[in-house]
């Protein structure tokens, strides 16, 4: 940068507003101090499988116990609520693409501290008409963001979602299994075979996408699976999706 544009720069900062908020910041930060603050850290009690909230020290959440699980962990940055649920929305439907580095910058340090060692990170696929309807996959931005921060090698066409399915909004998790079962395959180019793979996605419900995704990639020879994404609803429902 020469000095004239270094110049511009103090007194024309680029970055002048807050991410969630849009409140103008002067700290060259990407979110401001009110919504750091206020931002849902899923850092409470934790479903030791799914990572979702519980409002109590439980090992497993009523989600988790009892039924066959796929994937071998996963943790979330933030609960679905708030600022959080709004950015999500926002980049998901209303093309705020920013945001996919804002919400990749609070999954790094989850990630890290995971224990996860994934030697090779994937997206949950959205199908092509929602693909050509919106023009991008919201959980390929994060990921390709999360991947570059962590320095993780990231195939974004790994998964295929080759059955177009209703929204899951409303629906229980049976019913939510049912409506996803069969609907992810693996790309033949990618090589699961003996991989620990790390899935990142926007939002965790159920568990039901991660869980079918796992499904595919340890019939495709998947040693581990874990699932990151940048928020979950409680696992009591308290902030349904
Ligand atoms: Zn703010
Ligand atoms: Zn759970």
């Amino acid at each position: 940068m020469n000095f004239l544009k270094r110049v511009q720069g103090l007194i024309y900062p680029e970055k002048l507003t807050c991410d969630f908020c849009g409140r103008e910041i002067f700290s060259g930060k990407l979110v401001c101090e009110d919504c750091e603050r206020d931002l849902p850290k899923n850092a409470g009690y934790i479903c030791f499988k799914c990572g979702r909230r519980t409002h109590m020290p439980t090992e497993l959440c009523e989600t988790c116990v009892g039924k066959e699980l796929f994937y071998d962990g996963a943790r979330s940055a933030f609960c679905y609520d708030g600022y959080a649920r709004k950015g999500l929305v926002n980049l998901k439907f209303n093309n705020m693409r920013y945001l996919a580095r804002t919400f990749a910058e609070y999954m790094r340090p989850v990630y890290l501290l995971s224990g996860f060692n994934a030697d090779v990170a994937v997206c949950a696929p959205i199908g092509r008409q929602r693909l050509f309807d919106r023009g991008y996959n919201q959980s390929e931005l994060i990921a390709r963001e999360v991947c570059e921060l962590v320095g993780l090698e990231f195939c974004p066409h790994a998964l295929l979602k080759i059955k177009e399915t209703q929204s899951q909004v409303g629906l229980t998790d049976e019913e939510r299994t049912k409506n996803l079962r069969g609907s992810f395959a693996v790309n033949e180019d990618f090589d699961a075979e003996d991989k620990t793979i790390l899935v990142i996605d926007d939002v965790m419900t159920t568990g039901t996408t991660i869980n079918e995704i796992a499904r595919a990639l340890k019939r495709a020879g998947a040693k581990e699976v874990y699932a990151l994404t940048a928020a979950s609803v409680d696992a009591d429902g308290r902030n349904k999706y």
